[in-house]
């Protein structure tokens, strides 16, 4: 079997971003010659994401990434949580689109790929904030030609609703001897100490960072494999999730 492969996503990427956080990653991307896969909320009004003084050429910055054959990913809308709503995947309690009608969704997630499009940077990629959408989400990404979703559980690519999912597991570095991993980071929390982790663990293991792109190509050589690891997974979260929860971390 073919080594495990990795993707590095990062979400929350918006003009008020913690940009001193992330230029160490932005500078190992550029040496190494990795795409990453950045999720770009188009129209951010979540405080909570606001670290740092706005960059003002925010748009030519993406504009840059694209250029280096990055993956944008339309991380949500605005990034406001407006339901408890845990969607299809189940993570948490909390939604910018799951639970919301046909309409409300469809309008939402048109009008920040219309802004992506107007940037130049809008790619049929989407990311949802909180990890939450439901079928209607689904059904709406493909009205609006998105062909592609970062998320779900399993190791390797799968078929949803009309889209292709690479799924996201871990927050970490973890993984098994196969299949494709998606390292997601919330830059804006993440310590000096966890990014210093995950640079060293980029740099020991660059051989095995791929794009977006070439990950969604990526199949399991034996049947059933690719289906049990979901199973697998998404119970081996829930139960993670649940002990954490009961003992309040
Ligand atoms: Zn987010």
């Amino acid at each position: 079997m073919m080594p495990a492969k990795f993707i590095l996503r990062f979400d929350d990427i918006a003009p008020e971003m913690a940009w001193s956080k992330f230029s160490s990653f932005e500078a190992l991307a550029i040496e190494l010659d990795i795409p990453l896969l950045v999720g770009v909320v188009p129209h951010c009004l979540d405080s909570k994401l606001a670290r740092e003084p706005a960059k003002d050429d925010f748009w030519d910055v993406v504009r840059g990434w694209v250029d280096r054959g990055w993956t944008v990913a339309q991380h949500g809308y605005t990034h406001q949580y407006v339901t408890k709503n845990p969607g299809i995947l189940a993570i948490g309690n909390k939604s910018e689109l799951a639970g919301l009608s046909y309409e409300e969704q469809y309008v939402k997630l048109k009008t920040g790929k219309d802004i992506l499009v107007q940037q130049g940077v809008w790619q049929p990629v989407f990311m949802a904030s909180a990890h939450s959408f439901d079928y209607i989400t689904l059904q709406a990404l493909a009205d609006l030609e998105f062909r592609y979703l970062t998320d779900g559980y399993g190791v390797y690519p799968y078929k949803i609703g009309g889209l292709t999912a690479v799924p996201q597991l871990f927050a970490s570095s973890a993984h098994l001897d196969f299949g494709v991993y998606t390292i997601c980071l919330h830059i804006n929390d993440m310590t000096q100490s966890q990014i210093q982790k995950i640079l060293w663990f980029v740099r020991t293991h660059r051989k095995q960072f791929i794009s977006f792109a070439d990950a969604v190509t990526i199949s399991s050589s034996s049947p059933g494999i690719a289906m049990a690891s979901r199973f697998i997974t998404a119970a081996a979260l829930r139960i993670i999730r649940d002990f954490r929860s009961q003992v309040g971390q």
